[in-house]
């Protein structure tokens, strides 16, 4: 079996990082999001938390720079052996082609880019009801997927919050952002015919049974 090498693309709160945290447990493969990895910084109050912080308060995105090295590192780790699932990175066709450089050399290639997509209509709201563990980062949503009790997280008991740029006035920023730097990313994948589109606008079970029969099959 070669490499599994996943990338979930698609706009904020279209569900992505739910279908990509269910799939990595599935397959015992790491599920790296770079939105995780600076918002640990971001907590530890490391430098380059402190470079990044600015930019996601805003909904902007942090510069390609930042990015590419704290993936590298990250995918350089022993448990990426077997592959990995990217998610929320590349976010520019600029990082793209940094993974595709890093990979290239070691005789690997991106197996797949996953994209998710729904109406605005459908992310915004997904997003205004997203709530985040301050501890674990596992999400919920006041109304698709409410923790059993308000405000505490089902996974480690802790408390849930609505993060900075979830806030309503944050995310026409955000989709902003994505159509600007992000969202050339389709056609680009599109091109190299590694894209497989996935309409995000149904139940989480439904579109998670298609993105595992998609990933299972990548597997044989
Ligand atoms: P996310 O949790 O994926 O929505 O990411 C939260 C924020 O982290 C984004 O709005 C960006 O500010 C930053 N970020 C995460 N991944 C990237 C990336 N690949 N490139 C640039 N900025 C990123």
């Amino acid at each position: 079996m070669s490499k599994l090498i996943l990338v979930f693309l698609g706009p904020p709160g279209v569900g992505k990082g739910t279908q990509a945290a269910r799939l990595a447990k599935d397959l015992t493969l790491p599920h790296i999001s770079t939105g995780d990895l600076f918002r640990d910084h971001l907590k530890r109050d490391t430098p380059l938390g402190q470079k990044a912080k600015g930019y996601m308060n805003e909904g902007k995105l942090v510069p390609d720079e930042l990015v590419v090295d704290l993936v590298m590192d990250r995918i350089a780790n022993q448990d990426c052996a077997a592959g990995f699932i990217l998610d929320g990175f590349p976010r520019t066709v600029n990082q793209d082609l940094a993974l595709e450089k890093a990979l290239s050399a070691k005789g690997e290639k991106v197996s797949a880019a996953l994209y998710f997509d729904a109406s605005r209509e459908t992310i915004v709201e997904r997003i205004s009801g997203r709530r985040t563990c301050r501890a674990c980062g596992a999400m919920s949503h006041v109304k698709y997927a409410p923790t059993k009790a308000a405000g505490v997280c089902d996974a480690c008991g802790s408390e849930t919050y609505q993060r900075v740029d979830d806030a309503a006035e944050k995310v026409s920023e955000r989709l902003k952002e994505y159509d600007a730097k992000t969202g050339p990313l389709v056609p680009h994948y599109r091109g190299k015919g590694l894209l497989r589109e996935f309409d995000a606008g149904g139940g989480v079970d439904e579109i998670y049974a298609e993105v595992k029969a998609f990933a299972e099959g990548l597997k044989d």
